[in-house]
């Protein structure tokens, strides 16, 4: 039989939006495939009867699909494990439960849930770990039976074998030991038949034959229960990493609350995902590599090994700094689109091309091309109060000189510029900053070389013309 292949999954449960935590875990997922040759998954975990969950289902695979982060297995893909959704596996977890029970290896629990609540006072009241005390671990089959008669809601519980440890190695923290003793059995179908986190979600990696698990550590203290749930079904155990929790500034795991964003949010600020990618792959990761990489190389670099244990600390600073990046890097049509409607409304088809080249190097966010797109083609321009006062510095004869080395050299600003310092025998500051405040309004920005031929020689004359003695004809 041959080896069966690298295999990493993303498995959210559609509870709500991706939030740069969780997505995190799926681009790790998918980095790793990638890198391996792999295949990577998508399941989504929507068991409970949750609200909403077909929306946010959706909202999920659009946001991965913009991110690039496509599985090649999972809804809509290929994959011999179908269907993808656990809300449609139900036949195939009532296969494992019944093959528990009839090994004894599952027991119908009829506490109720105030009973479990009081039993679990009671034992951190007296210092014990809050495990199930196993009061129906051994009712015999007559009780049993009873309370099935009567209606009682039971629940279904995996019997943790006594005095023996689980042992795993992590992926990211090493050996782990577990003593079952600690761990008391656990519940795996609810009262109302829906199957428990714990059960599908490993039966799950076990059929849909996942090879390495990469989730958040919050997760490492299942890891021990689903071994031994896997090893009872005698199913195949994946490999398990656990990564350190992403946190915000104040120390405390990223949420809504403490201003992490869902994917949508960045989107639709105008992030690229690119920009998004690389902060991510390096957020409790190392790359030797620290400048922009495509997704590829994002791929090929990406190691285990380079996972920290540490909690990783998000920073919106590093963010903006790989969106500067993921602009410098975008195509140009990628860049077109994303700048949107106003900025296509503003700027003549035949000045598209120059413009994004123009102005690249100094966008971050769509509003920025806005701004550029209004200086550069529209009739009114405005100079702040800083260019205001290098104007007013810079005096009326400046600009008359100016604007007759414009008339004779055009809009090559190289030239013009080197007929204005020898008008005026002036150079450097004195030169450049009077005619990029009065051309743009500006006092930093793209290279004037690039930008006086997309503002043209109507606008840039009337614009001069502002500041010189001759107001209508030269
Ligand atoms: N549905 C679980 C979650 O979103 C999956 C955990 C796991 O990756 O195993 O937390």
């Amino acid at each position: 039989m041959s080896a069966a292949p690298f295999k990493t999954r993303f498995a959210p449960s559609p509870t709500g939006l991706l939030h740069l935590g969780n997505v995190r875990t799926a681009l790790f997922n998918f980095l790793l495939a990638r890198r391996h040759g792999g295949l990577f998954l998508l399941r989504l975990e929507d068991t409970d009867a949750m609200r909403g969950h077909e929306k946010y289902a959706e909202a999920l695979q659009a946001d991965l699909r913009w991110l690039g982060l496509t599985w090649d297995e999972g809804p809509g893909a290929a994959g011999s494990a179908a269907p993808y959704a656990q809300s449609e596996r139900g036949e195939i977890y009532r296969r494992y439960f019944s093959a528990l029970e009839e090994q004894r290896l599952a027991y119908p629990c009829f506490c109720s849930e105030h009973e479990l609540a009081v039993a679990r006072k009671t034992a951190l009241a007296a210092g014990r770990p809050p495990r199930y005390s196993g009061r129906c671990r051994n009712l015999d089959s007559w009780a049993v039976q009873e309370k099935f008669a009567a209606g009682t809601p039971a629940t279904l519980r995996f019997r943790v074998p006594e005095g023996a440890t689980v042992n795993f190695e992590d992926g990211v923290r090493g050996p782990q030991q577990f003593a079952t003793d600690d761990i008391g059995d656990f519940v795996i179908r609810r009262s109302d038949g829906t199957p428990a986190f714990f059960f599908c979600n490993a039966v799950d990696d076990a059929l849909m034959g996942v090879t390495l698990v990469v989730r958040g550590e919050d997760h490492l203290t299942n890891t021990p229960r689903q071994v031994l749930l896997l090893q009872a079904l005698k199913l195949p155990i994946p490999a398990y990493a656990h990564i350190a929790l992403v946190v915000g500034a104040d120390g405390a795991p990223l949420s809504k609350r403490t201003g992490s964003k869902s994917v949508e949010e960045l989107r639709v600020a105008g992030f690229l995902p690119a920009a998004i990618n690389n902060y991510l792959a390096r957020l409790g990761h190392t790359y030797e590599e620290t400048h922009y990489l495509d997704m590829a190389s994002l791929a090929r670099s990406f190691a285990a090994e380079r996972l920290h244990r540490a909690p990783a600390h998000y920073d919106e600073m590093h963010l903006r700094h790989w969106q500067h990046q993921a602009v410098l890097h975008a195509s140009n049509e990628e860049l077109w689109q994303w700048m949107g409607e106003t900025v296509h409304a503003l700027v003549p088809n035949e000045a598209r091309a120059g413009f994004v080249d123009a102005v690249r190097g100094n966008l971050i966010f769509p509003a920025d091309a806005r701004h550029w797109a209004a200086i550069l083609f529209s009739d009114e321009l405005v100079p702040g109060h800083a260019s205001q006062e290098v104007i007013t510095a810079a005096g009326m004869e400046f600009f008359d000189a100016a604007r007759r080395a414009l008339e004779k050299d055009g809009t090559d600003f190289k030239q013009m510029s080197t007929s204005v310092k020898h008008m005026l025998s002036i150079s450097g500051k004195a030169l450049f900053q009077p005619l990029r405040a009065a051309l743009t309004g500006e006092l930093d920005g793209p290279e004037m070389a690039k930008l006086l031929p997309l503002i043209g020689v109507e606008r840039a004359r009337a614009r001069l013309m502002k500041y010189g003695t001759t107001k209508n004809s030269f």
